[in-house]
């Protein structure tokens, strides 16, 4: 069994320490965890963002989780990543810190148009030029090779019944099919009973063949111990016949 949606307390909105998740992941028998904290951004603002882990915490992240991959290595594997938007006009700096701090993976988390300093959230109620462009910026970001799957890939709200969300969902599955790039089933949108994970989108993404993994989103090491909804996850998704998938691909 593998993860690769894990937080931290460093984004401020998640609570325990990394070795906290370690070790529930180790009890519920997790062969391998990724940790993919919200990145931070290097503004051109002055901008805070309360969701994310501040630019100099990345390093403390990075060293801390090196020294818990070798700590437990005999008992789990350890992958190192983060949950990152597409900003397009920061995306020179995220690939030099990929490359700085060695990164294993990153995963899309497509939650703000263009930059949170200015856009909107797309988990609000959207128009439709407003989820054709998280469509559009979703498929930007696949494109650019980096993310090894998209995060919640439903998490625009639109009337999910309007044949106008059909026509886009199509649209962003078709891509990451053609990029075979999974999409993700969202275990905390699920046992939360947020908007997603929503059942018109995994019947798309079941049409088109896109793969689907299961992603738990941890914001607490106790998401982890819950292998009830992960079950319950897995059984849904293959009632709905879709392939589900574990592996991703790494960066290195
Ligand atoms: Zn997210
Ligand atoms: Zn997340």
């Amino acid at each position: 069994m593998k993860n690769y949606h894990t937080h931290t307390k460093r984004c401020y909105h998640a609570i325990n320490t990394e070795e906290e998740y370690i070790l529930a992941a180790i009890k519920s028998g997790y062969t391998e965890l990724g940790f993919s904290d919200h990145s931070p951004w290097h503004y051109d603002s002055s901008f805070h963002s309360t969701m994310r882990m501040e630019e100099d915490k990345l390093k403390g992240y990075v060293c801390t989780l090196k020294q818990l991959k070798e700590k437990y290595k005999n008992q789990i594997s350890i992958k190192i990543g983060l949950e990152c938007e597409y900003f397009e006009k920061y995306m020179p700096w995220l690939e030099k810190t990929i490359q700085e701090y060695e990164l294993d993976y990153i995963i899309l988390g497509n939650h703000y148009d263009e930059t949170d300093e200015t856009g909107i959230y797309f988990g609000q109620p959207l128009n439709q030029q407003q989820l054709t462009k998280y469509v559009d910026s979703c498929i930007k970001g696949l494109r650019t090779g980096l993310y090894s799957y998209l995060a919640h890939p439903d998490l625009a709200y639109y009337d999910i019944y309007d044949s106008f969300y059909t026509q886009e969902m199509t649209r962003l599955c078709l891509e990451a099919k053609e990029l075979d790039i999974p999409l993700e089933f969202n275990l905390l949108g699920f046992s939360t009973h947020r908007q997603y994970p929503n059942e018109v989108f995994f019947k798309i993404a079941k049409k088109i063949g896109n793969k689907v993994i299961i992603g738990t989103d941890a914001h607490e090491s106790s998401a982890l111990l819950d292998l009830k909804i992960y079950h319950e996850a897995k059984s849904y998704l293959k009632r709905l016949g879709i392939e589900i998938t574990e592996d991703i691909k790494f960066l290195r």
